[in-house]
Order: structure tokens, then C-alpha cells, then sequence
């Protein structure tokens, strides 16, 4: 399944050491099978836009699916700039138009049409006609890059190389655990604690400190990890279900993150009655739930879908962070300079025991 990445530097990279020209940018360029570094020229800001000298920049599987050549969405082609999760300086704006020079902000990486029913009505994640940063648009694995002032949000002096996290996993993250609609204090179980399933954990504590959350988690090393952050935890999916309502009772909300088809039935069997089971998952298979229509209607489950996330989470969570009522710290495992983009995608795809997320920093 794993391509063996083909990384062809620039020529010219090496006179970037000391004495860049002013009219270029050095950014990351990815077709199936192949990342380089190239030199692009400087992109065109336009009125409303800010130029950004971009501190930090996550990578995950979804620059992993570009490398592999996934389809792309509609209105995208290869070969593409990636980066979607970005900590960055505001070095050009508008006078008077959002973060000014010298702020410290994250980018929402989705830019909306901002003319269709979605976007009028203020759900503006589900626009169709939407671009995505790194996909549709060049992303911030780059010296710089430019983005509307108005999908900017100021992160004043937190670490960029955590900040960088907000933008992906942890509004993911949020946005799932609002879909969960948790009552206070209630029980909460997430299935797979990766990097946007540790996030859905310190949420909820961090919204509410009375839910106690308990993780489902597959390996040793997860399981000691999350240990270690306070929350209990159940290892191994098979019999979760189960597992969880023994030790627990049963549960108001599950949020499942693990990629595992199993989830979704474990996770139904956990719940108490009216409980919602919230599908976070990327994954290509009918949705098998373990029980009947009876089963369902008596006991009033709901099933719901999470997806991404929108600008006001991404506000929502940054506030979180800024007012320490929630800490990324230990999130981060892995960080590489750019001109070693080769180097931090080959840790990506062979996913080494204590993976969480892997920054590019700037
Ligand atoms: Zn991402
Ligand atoms: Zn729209």
C-alpha cells in the first residue's frame, strides 16, 4: 500500500540559505508518487486578503491521500501545494481589514462560497462549491502564503507549533463533541484516541469537568498514553460494547474516531436509552450497527455524522486553549524543518509507535 516517496529538491534550494529573492517562495509540491520542493513565485494578494509567513504547518493523512493520488474534489487538480494546518504571522493586510502585521494567527483552511443556501444560512462547512487549503488552493507547507483576512483567527503568543493543531484535529475535535449534545456530567465514550480522539477526550473535560469520558483504545501504547492524561480507559474494540457498560453503565454519548467498522455496533451497545452514537470516521463501508429497527426504535438512538469542522469552532477552540482550560501539550511527537518534508511524510506513513501529529515548522 505504501509508495516509496520520490523527493527531488530544487536545484536552487540551497541558495534559499542566507539569500532568498524577494520575489519567490519556496513551497512544497505533490503529485501521486512524487513531493518536491519548489520555487514558486510570490503569490498575489488580493483587497481583503493577508500574506502570511507561515511559523508552522501540520501534516496528516490527508497529505498522505495526495501523495497516494487520491481522487481529488471537485475543482482540484494535481499537482497540488499542500497544507492545511497552519500557524502563521501576518506580515501584508489591509489597513483596518481583520489581524494586522506582526499578529500571530491559525487559518481556517476552508474557504467558503459564501453565495449558496449553506453559506447564507450559516453553515458554511457543508458548502459544495467550498475550496480547501493545500487542496483546492496552495497551502502553507511554504514559506508563505496568503488567505482571506476574515478566515484568520489571532492565537496572541502560543506556541506555533501547537497552535497548528487547532485548525484540523482539534476543531474536528470540538465539533464532534458538540454534535454529541453530552448532558451535563454526563458519560462519554470515545473510540480511538489518535490525535482528533485525544482532542475529543481534553474537550470534553475542558467544556465540562464533570463528564467523565472514558477511551476505547487498540494498542498498549495508546492505552498508557491515555492513562497517563487521567481518563480511563478499555483496550481492545472487540466486546467494547460490553466491556464498558460492566465497568461503567451505560453511556450518553459515543463518539467513534478509530476508523474501525466495528464501532459503530460496540458503540450502539453502549448506550443508554436516547444515547447518540457520532460518526467521526473516514470510512468507505455500509454502516452495520448490531441490532434491529426494534432494537433502534425502543430505545430511541440516534445516530449522527461529524464532519470537520467550521470558523466558529476553530474560534471556539482557540479561546479554549488561550483561556488554559485546555492544553495540547504532548500532542506534538514529531516536528521537521521544511527542506526535510521528505523525512516527515516517511514518519507518516510508517506511523511509528508514539505517532501523535507531525508539524512542519516554519
Ligand atoms: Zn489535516
Ligand atoms: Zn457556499
Amino acid at each position: 500500500m505504501s509508495t516509496p516517496l520520490a523527493v527531488s529538491l530544487s536545484k536552487n534550494v540551497g541558495r534559499f540559505a542566507g539569500m532568498k529573492p524577494d520575489s519567490t517562495n519556496l513551497r512544497v509540491v505533490v503529485s501521486p508518487g512524487n513531493i518536491a520542493l519548489t520555487e514558486t513565485p510570490r503569490d498575489v494578494r488580493d483587497a481583503g486578503w493577508a500574506r502570511l509567513k507561515v511559523l508552522a504547518c501540520g501534516i496528516c493523512g490527508t497529505d498522505l491521500h495526495l501523495h497516494h493520488g487520491m481522487k481529488l474534489p471537485m475543482g482540484a487538480e494535481y499537482p497540488v501545494y499542500p497544507g492545511h494546518e497552519v500557524a502563521a504571522e501576518v506580515i501584508e493586510a489591509d489597513p483596518g481589514v481583520g489581524p494586522q502585521p506582526g499578529t500571530r494567527v491559525v487559518v481556517h483552511p476552508l474557504l467558503p462560497c459564501g453565495k449558496c443556501d449553506d453559506c447564507l444560512t450559516g453553515r458554511e462547512h457543508y458548502c459544495a462549491f467550498g475550496e480547501m487549503l493545500g487542496v483546492h488552493r496552495a497551502g502553507g507547507l511554504a514559506e508563505e502564503m496568503v488567505w482571506p483576512s476574515n478566515r484568520l483567527v489571532p492565537v496572541d503568543d502560543l506556541d506555533p507549533n501547537l497552535a497548528a493543531l487547532l485548525p484540523d484535529a482539534v476543531a474536528t475535535a470540538y465539533h464532534a463533541v458538540q454534535r454529541a449534545q453530552l448532558p451535563r456530567g454526563g458519560k462519554l465514550v470515545v473510540i480511538g484516541s489518535g490525535g482528533v480522539g485525544t482532542n475529543v477526550l481534553q474537550i470534553s473535560r475542558a467544556i465540562d469537568e464533570d463528564v467523565q469520558a472514558i477511551a476505547v483504545v487498540h494498542s498498549e501504547g495508546t492505552a498508557k498514553r491515555i492513562k497517563g492524561l487521567g481518563f480511563p480507559v478499555v483496550q481492545g474494540l472487540d466486546g467494547a460494547g460490553r466491556a464498558v457498560k460492566k465497568e461503567f453503565g451505560e453511556i450518553d454519548a459515543v463518539i467513534d474516531f478509530s476508523g474501525a467498522a466495528a464501532a459503530a455496533t460496540e458503540g450502539v451497545r453502549m448506550l443508554k436509552k436516547q444515547g447518540r452514537l457520532v460518526l467521526g470516521s473516514v470510512l468507505d463501508e455500509k454502516v452495520a450497527i448490531g441490532t434491529t429497527y426494534t432494537g433502534l426504535m425502543t430505545r430511541e438512538i440516534e445516530i449522527v455524522g461529524s464532519y470537520s469542522n467550521s470558523l466558529s469552532d476553530l474560534q471556539a477552540v482557540t479561546e479554549l486553549v488561550r483561556s488554559g482550560k485546555l492544553s495540547l501539550q504532548g500532542l506534538v511527537s514529531h516536528t521537521f524543518p521544511l527542506r526535510d518534508i521528505e523525512k516527515a511524510f516517511d514518519v507518516l506513513e510508517k506511523r511509528p509507535p508514539g505517532m501523535v501529529r507531525v508539524v512542519i515548522t516554519g
